[in-house]
């Protein structure tokens, strides 16, 4: 649990877990995700062929996530895709993927990570 998240990371290597971890907490303060009273994640570590990761809605709720890191990036492109992903859940949680989600994730997710990168993060 960070908050009142529930985050569950599977696969992976376990230093690629460590940085997982450290990246969706890091991410869940600073998109203001801690304040969901509820928030399920559960992420999956593993070698992905056409992309960096993906994330979507489980059931009905918009609290509930799965999310897909690809392993088989630089650490810098890793860790970015879990912010990108961490994006998506904002905006899914929040209500705010109206259209396309993609211009903010893809907008932002380079200046937070480079925000996580020089924090004592990781
Ligand atoms: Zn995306």
């Amino acid at each position: 649990m960070i908050g009142g998240t529930k985050v569950r990371i599977q696969g992976g290597k376990a230093h690629q877990r460590d940085y997982a971890q450290k990246t969706v907490a890091w991410c869940l303060k600073r998109l203001k995700l801690d304040t969901l009273r509820t928030l399920d994640l559960d992420v999956r570590l593993k070698p992905l062929d056409d992309c960096c990761g993906w994330c979507k809605p489980q059931g009905e709720s918009n609290r509930a996530f799965q999310i897909v890191i690809g392993t088989n990036q630089t650490l810098r492109n890793f860790v970015m895709t879990v912010v990108h992903e961490m994006i998506h859940v904002k905006q899914y949680a929040r209500g705010e993927w109206l259209m396309d989600g993609e211009p903010e994730a893809w907008g932002t997710q380079e200046i937070l990570t480079d925000e996580l990168w020089k924090g004592d993060v990781l």
